[in-house]
């Protein structure tokens, strides 16, 4: 059991650090998103990632005055994790840092250029019609909403229930792949719209 806890640490370290410069968002699957949760000392860092398809319904580039709205309004809501992931009282638990963002996988799709080049050449209106629409499909590719958070807490031993309010805030999210990391070791959960409570006594 303790042989586990530098393991995930370390994992727990590196996506922070530098994982998300290769992370692939197409392996991701609309509905499902990622929670680390680390428990240290009296803090508890915690990372999310989602997809943009759970967070705000789309994974194109927002152009439209509403689009871009719809994306303002979730990093703001993303921002307060404790309206999110709800820890009891008795923790005493407060936001020290919190902090997300929508990222893009555009950079790397090297695919969706080369057929838009060909696409250029066909020239006629029906042609550049079809060729927008996979223009969007293709280049804009999938999203992800990434939040990472520190909160300081007076009993971290006492945050043993969380009550994911994160599905009512965000209807499409359908379940959470849940990593909690203590002095224990480290611990897989899946935390679903049906059961939005993850309990971790058995984890202190
Ligand atoms: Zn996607």
């Amino acid at each position: 059991m303790t042989r586990l806890v530098p393991t995930a640490l370390i994992i727990l370290t590196a996506s922070a650090a530098t994982a998300d410069e290769t992370r692939q968002l197409d392996a991701h699957e609309h509905g499902v998103g990622q929670l680390n949760i680390a428990f240290d000392g009296d803090q508890i860092a915690m990372e999310l990632h989602a997809p943009g398809a759970d967070i705000v319904g789309f994974e194109y580039t927002a152009e439209s005055a509403e689009d871009r709205g719809l994306v303002d309004a979730a990093v703001a809501t993303l921002a307060r994790p404790l309206d999110l992931f709800a820890l009891p009282a008795a923790a005493g638990c407060s936001v020290v840092q919190a902090s997300a963002s929508l990222e893009s996988e555009e950079a790397n799709d090297e695919h969706g250029h080369e057929d838009h080049a060909e696409h250029e050449e066909e020239g006629d209106d029906h042609a550049e019609h079809d060729h927008e629409d996979e223009h969007h499909a293709e280049e804009d590719g999938h999203t992800e909403f990434h939040a990472e958070y520190l909160l300081n807490c007076a009993n971290p031993a006492q945050a043993t229930l969380i009550d994911f309010a994160y599905f009512d805030a965000f209807p499409n999210a359908l379940e959470l792949e849940v990593q909690v990391i203590t002095d224990r070791g480290a611990t897989a959960f899946e935390v679903e719209r049906d059961a939005p409570v993850l309990d971790l006594r058995d984890m202190f």
